[in-house]
């Protein structure tokens, strides 16, 4: 008979999950609350990459005269930049409900609660039974405990700022991580002015720091101001303005703002799941689990956002994989070392493995190569050549340590690395591997031979 399979939260994490038990044969049941897709679907990935997108074709048509070309532009119809993103959203999230039929996966709409390995409470009490569970229950926007934040109609998160109605003249972002920086660069290209204040002394924390160095100086130009080593005290409202008090590097400063955007993180999501009734381990609301997905009861797995760790929906969908297939009686364990952190700026920013921090940090002996997009073909045909890669190769044996990469299409070309160091590749294996031309990915293998002191379209120092 058919493994039975309840899976909660049909986001990148629940929905690939149960594609994936039942491709092993699972009779898998899907309950999610909202939508299928998720966060990632319904109010993260997608639409902001497709209001993200329509920012870049209106810089780029800004900018058309610069490529000889002679546009006209009249401005953007916010009415249809939002009927485009949702669109998108519609689409995929009919594709993720297309796929579960397919997949003869179940989909129940309502809130789950877990009573066991074996039964899972429906609304209205009804029993869903199996042989194992896998909770992907995701992740909410954290709300800062900031005096005047809660309940203002000014303040708004991510997923109000998705769906505004019009864009505010002026944009104050609390957080300057992935979120903060996104929409505030979709918003600054629409025209909003754009603020965003930081607690660290840099933006973007996780990523490679000279990388953001240079992204920051990018955001400046596109007059975006970024205040770091900056908290915002209380957020008050006069005039229909928010006027929010920050405490700017030991100084009190007053911004006014029609929006305030709360972009600190997100907390792992498991309210109503009744976790403690099962003794399911967590740690501050975060579910722990070994790396086969399983948490500390048998049969139980958890995946994605709700683990509280990096909160990406590849992530997610990996950890999907595994936790589907370890359900079935297959043997397979996550390992995040290919996990790339892609930022979708303009030009876009991605990471995978070691930042030099790191290795700083934990003293290992590394070598550097980077090679500026200033002089690589496409690059320079499509962005004028912003940006740079830079690769970190282990002193001794020259394995792949990390790879960060600053420029156009960098989110795509960042799998190459990913790969590199999956196959615990060598500076030769990536540099025997010819890449086209003209391409942007060029500009990674001369990153590499910059390493070996070879690089051809740059002179070695
Ligand atoms: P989620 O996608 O959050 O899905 C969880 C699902 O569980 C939800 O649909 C929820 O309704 C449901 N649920 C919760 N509790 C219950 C319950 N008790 N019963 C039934 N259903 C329940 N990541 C990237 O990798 N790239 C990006 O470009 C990116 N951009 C983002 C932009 C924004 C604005 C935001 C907010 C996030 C972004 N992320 C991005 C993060 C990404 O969206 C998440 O990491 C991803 O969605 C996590 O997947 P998940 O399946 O763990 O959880
Ligand atoms: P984040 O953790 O990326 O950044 C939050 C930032 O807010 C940090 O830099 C932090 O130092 C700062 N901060 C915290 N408290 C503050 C305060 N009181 N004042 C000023 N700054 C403060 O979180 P996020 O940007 O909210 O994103 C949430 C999650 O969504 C992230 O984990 C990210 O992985 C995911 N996400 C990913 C993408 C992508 O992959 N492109 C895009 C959007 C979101």
């Amino acid at each position: 008979m058919a493994i039975k399979i309840t899976v909660i939260g049909a986001g990148p994490g629940g929905y690939v999950a149960a594609i994936r038990a039942a491709q092993l044969g699972a009779q898998v049941t899907l309950i999610e609350k909202n939508n299928v897709g998720g966060t990632c679907l319904n109010v993260g990935c997608i639409p902001t990459k497709a209001l993200l997108h329509s920012a870049e074709i209106l810089e780029m048509a800004k900018n058309a005269a610069q490529y000889g070309v002679d546009l006209s532009v009249k401005g953007f119809d916010w009415t249809k930049v939002q009927a485009k993103k949702n669109a998108v959203v519609k689409q995929l999230v009919t594709g993720v409900s297309g796929l579960m039929k397919a997949n003869k996966v179940e989909v129940i709409k309502s809130a789950a609660k877990v009573l066991s390995a074996t039964t899972v409470e429906t609304e209205g009490g009804k029993k869903i039974q199996g042989d194992k569970v896998i909770i992907a229950t995701g992740s909410v926007p954290s709300v800062p405990p900031i005096p005047g934040i809660k309940d203002n109609p000014l303040c708004i998160d991510s997923t109000a700022a998705l769906s505004l109605d019009k864009v505010p003249a002026s944009l104050l972002v609390i957080g300057g991580g992935v979120i903060g920086i996104e929409l505030g660069c979709a918003f600054a290209a629409f025209g909003s002015k754009v603020t965003i204040v930081e607690a660290l002394p840099k933006l973007l924390p996780m990523m490679d720091g000279e990388l953001v160095l240079s992204l920051s100086a990018m955001l400046s130009k596109k007059s975006i101001t970024i205040i770091t080593n900056a908290k915002v005290m209380s957020v008050e409202n006069a005039d229909g303005k928010a006027k929010v008090h920050v405490e700017n590097n030991g100084r009190k400063e007053i911004f006014e703002a029609e929006k305030v955007l709360t972009a600190v993180g997100r907390r792992a999501y498991t309210d109503g799941l009744g976790l403690e009734g099962i003794g399911i381990k967590t740690e501050r609301g975060k579910i722990l689990t070994d790396d086969k997905m399983e948490t500390n009861i048998k049969g139980i797995y958890a995946i994605g956002d709700c683990l509280g760790k990096i909160m990406l929906a590849h992530t997610a969908s990996a950890q999907g994989e595994i936790a589907a297939e370890n359900a079935c009686g297959h043997k397979a364990i996550y390992d995040g070392k290919t996990c790339p952190s892609c930022v979708y700026t303009n030009p876009e920013f991605a990471g995978v493995g070691a930042t030099e921090e790191e290795l700083k940090e934990k003293k290992i002996p590394y070598l550097v190569g980077k090679f500026p997009f200033a002089a690589n073909g496409k690059s320079l045909i499509e962005n004028g050549g912003e940006g740079f890669v830079k690769v970190l190769l282990g002193a001794e044996f020259k394995e792949v340590l990390g790879v960060h990469i600053l420029g156009s299409r960098a989110t795509d070309i960042i799998a190459e690395a990913a790969l590199a160091i999956g196959m615990e590749a060598a500076v030769e294996d990536v540099i025997n591997a010819i890449h086209a031309h003209p391409t942007i990915a060029e500009g990674v293998r001369e990153a590499f031979l910059s390493a070996q002191k070879r690089a051809i379209h740059i002179v070695n120092k």
